[in-house]
């Protein structure tokens, strides 16, 4: 039995206290202001913090016919770095992830290759398909040319977990109600990256009726709009949904700060730098290594509550994942990150363990960075180090409780 202590701060049910921490068996075994003794212990530095590792709904790790910008190893790599132990991830693959059969595969090859905890997504399967689907993936992904199906599919989709990306064209808004007249009364409807402040507005006149609707957002819809970008080249620009305003960029950080945004996801996105500067720059941008840097220096600055923003981070996808993550509570399985809440740097895409070595946050100053990771009680991240030795990933099925 593999045991032992990780002593400093740590954010213990909304307060942050200074304690140990026993690991044993993958697993938080206990929580005490005092030592446990005769374990190995672990010393966190006081300007150290030990948050739950984040849990991230919405990753693209490619692979496949697109190794060039990403694989599940590089993707997992990636996600290590930046404190995310577990992930779900994206349909849009080469070929795309669409019958039980390919799902299978998508799932064999992070067996093989993830160095995280991961689930998958698919996209609309044949309709006498979907039942045995659901034996293989947490949920279907509608893309914008799926959503027309809505209406065909929608007796069969009502008790399943369904994640939209809502866009006609350039039209997030027309989307997300066309979505919502058809799936009102869904049992577990995730909008992926909503980026317009009707959009939440319209979700929220919803979710009075109905609390199965989530809303996820991206650090990029956070931070960054249109108008601030405009005058670099289109890569830095071209994303789906597009930028919006900073009025849009307001609404979502308030909203995230009243409790209303379930989930804080990146949308690792990845693609050559080349293919970013090239004249057709294609969407999306690689996010898993600055997501909690980028979160934690807009708490600094007073413009998110951290405990809020953490929950997005954290407790609100371990819970709808149904896994015992996201929280530092005996019983909860050792995944952790640890920060240096005092290290201050600008950000620098060159360095990113990610294959996609582009960023629009490139060149952001950005104070606290991920210096250790812990998945299930075994350090595999430390310092620009891997630990991956015998690394085994899960399943999240696997991991319920
Ligand atoms: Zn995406």
């Amino acid at each position: 039995m593999d045991s032992f202590q990780i002593k400093g701060k740590a954010y213990v049910k909304g307060e942050i206290i200074d304690c140990s921490i026993l690991v044993e068996d993958e697993r938080i075994k206990k929580i005490s202001r005092l030592d446990f003794h005769n374990v190995k212990t672990l010393n966190i530095n006081s300007d150290h913090l030990i948050l739950p590792a984040l849990i991230d709904l919405h990753v693209h790790f490619r692979d496949w016919n697109q190794e060039e910008k990403e694989t599940i190893e590089t993707g997992s790599l990636a996600a290590l770095a930046g404190g995310v132990t577990t992930v779900l991830d994206m349909p849009n693959t080469i070929p795309p992830i669409n019958s039980v059969e390919l799902a299978k595969k998508r799932i064999e090859d992070f067996k093989r290759k993830s160095y995280v905890d991961f689930g998958i997504h698919c996209k609309p399967t044949p309709i006498n398909e979907i039942d045995d689907v659901f034996k293989y993936v947490f949920a279907l992904k509608f893309y914008e040319e799926d959503l027309p199906l809505i209406i065909n599919y929608k007796n069969k989709i009502l008790d399943k977990r369904v994640v939209v990306h809502a866009q006609f064209g350039l039209d997030e808004v027309a989307a997300v109600k066309y979505v919502l007249e058809n799936l009102f009364d869904s049992s577990n409807l995730r909008f992926a990256h909503i980026s317009r402040k009707e959009s939440i507005d319209i979700i929220e006149s919803y979710r009075r009726n109905n609390p199965n609707i989530f809303i996820e957002v991206t650090p990029h819809h956070m931070f960054l709009s249109y108008n601030k970008l405009k005058e670099k080249h289109k890569g830095y620009y071209s994303v789906r949904p597009p930028l919006a305003t900073e009025e849009d960029n307001i609404k979502i950080i308030n909203s995230i700060n009243q409790g209303t945004i379930d989930f804080i996801v990146t949308d690792h996105a990845p693609h050559t730098k080349d293919e970013k500067l090239s004249e057709n720059p294609p969407p999306g941008y690689p996010n898993l290594e600055i997501l909690l840097p980028l979160c934690i220096t807009y708490i600094k600055k007073g413009v998110l509550n951290f405990g809020k923003t953490i929950k997005c981070l954290t407790e609100n996808p371990s819970e709808y994942l149904g896994i015992k993550k996201g929280k530092i509570e005996e019983g909860y399985y050792a995944d952790f990150v640890i920060v240096d809440m005092k290290k201050n740097y600008k950000i620098d895409p060159s360095k990113f363990y990610s294959k996609s070595k582009f960023s629009p946050f490139e060149g952001f100053e950005v104070l606290g960075q991920p210096i250790i990771t812990i998945i299930r009680g075994k350090i595999v991240y430390e310092n620009g180090t891997f630990f991956l030795n015998n690394f085994i990933s899960k399943e999240v099925k696997e991991i319920k409780f």
